[in-house]
């Protein structure tokens, strides 16, 4: 089994520098702007610019021209230093989106993002999870007065001087496990999902719960099965809009499923045959439900599950 170092989650890894310009303000945003090397990623309606051609990747703007010559620098966000320059994100709020060059549109990150460059995925979706914060945060959600940026719009801070309440960037946690007993796995089954798919169980972790507690308690809500021990895998920041997901891996303690809070259609236990089979149609590759099943599959098996599902696809 690779280790997280040797392969990072898609959105994951430390692809841009946050330490460089972490003091930064708006006199060096100003300064990295005008040396010209700085880039600008917007976003518009929560959708990332990519370029398809000749292969899928990030669209980074320069400064001074183009669709974004006149923005308003107190909209910008720096998200720190990528490939040696400052890079910084902005919301568009315009009906239609601004026009790009041609082969290039903003695409919905969670439908491209198997598509990237690793590293470029990982930018984006930290652009992504910027502007929702941004968005999110206009007024204060202590005394309802307008905020204002601060640190080159990496936090917002109340106008109302006798407030003046700091917002910073949060993520929600939230668990993703997956239950196995032996030889078998645990999957579950949204209503709205494609015919035959099954992915892992999640949900988002509650005020006064461990990680572990949390991981039980969704197991049994959703499925009935009682989970025992719990070991940590690996995670995945999906900014859709602002979660992380911790992976876990548990041991079922019971056998018998039982739907309860109505999140599943369906839940079901699969045999290592089953998944090699193709019967459960398995979550995206790029998702860490994928690794956990496939994690979990290769330990016990001769052949990887990428081979299997290679072989498939060929047969
Ligand atoms: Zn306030």
């Amino acid at each position: 089994m690779r280790t997280d170092i040797e392969r990072p989650n898609v959105f994951a890894g430390p692809h841009v520098d946050r330490l460089k310009l972490s003091h930064a303000d708006s006199e060096t945003v100003a300064l990295a702007i005008a040396e010209g090397t700085a880039r600008l990623i917007p976003v518009w309606r929560s959708r990332c610019p990519l370029i398809r051609t000749p292969s899928p990747s990030a669209f980074l703007f320069e400064f001074g021209g183009g669709p974004f010559a006149d923005i308003d620098v107190d909209e910008l966000i720096l998200l720190g230093e990528y490939g040696g320059r400052a890079v910084f994100t902005i919301e568009i709020e315009a009906d239609t989106p601004p026009p790009l060059a041609d082969g290039a549109e903003f695409a919905d990150l969670r439908l491209a993002a198997g598509l990237l460059p690793h590293e470029e995925a990982g930018l984006l979706a930290y652009a992504r999870a910027m502007v929702s914060f941004r968005h999110r945060h206009r007024f204060c959600g202590s005394c309802g007065a307008p905020t204002r940026p601060q640190r080159a719009g990496r936090m917002m801070v109340c106008t109302n001087e006798g407030c003046a309440t700091e917002f910073f960037p949060r993520v929600d946690p939230a668990i993703i496990v997956l239950v196995t007993q032996g030889d078998r796995a645990l999957l579950g089954r949204q209503a709205g999902w494609p015919e035959g798919r099954y992915s892992t169980i999640a949900g988002f972790v509650e005020p006064g719960e461990s990680l572990e507690d949390a991981v039980r308690r969704e197991v049994f809500e959703e499925t009935g099965i009682v989970a025992g021990a719990t070991s940590y895998q690996s995670s995945q920041p999906w900014p859709f809009p602002r979660s992380l997901m911790l992976g876990f891996r548990a041991e079922a303690l019971s056998n018998d499923v039982h739907l309860g809070d109505e999140e599943l259609e369906d839940a079901r236990w699969f045999s290592r045959a089953e998944i090699a089979a193709g019967t459960p149609l398995l979550p995206f590759p790029q998702s860490i439900a994928f690794r956990l099943i496939e994690e979990w599959y290769d330990a016990g098996s001769v052949r990887p599950l990428a081979e299997e599902m290679h072989l498939r696809g060929r047969g």
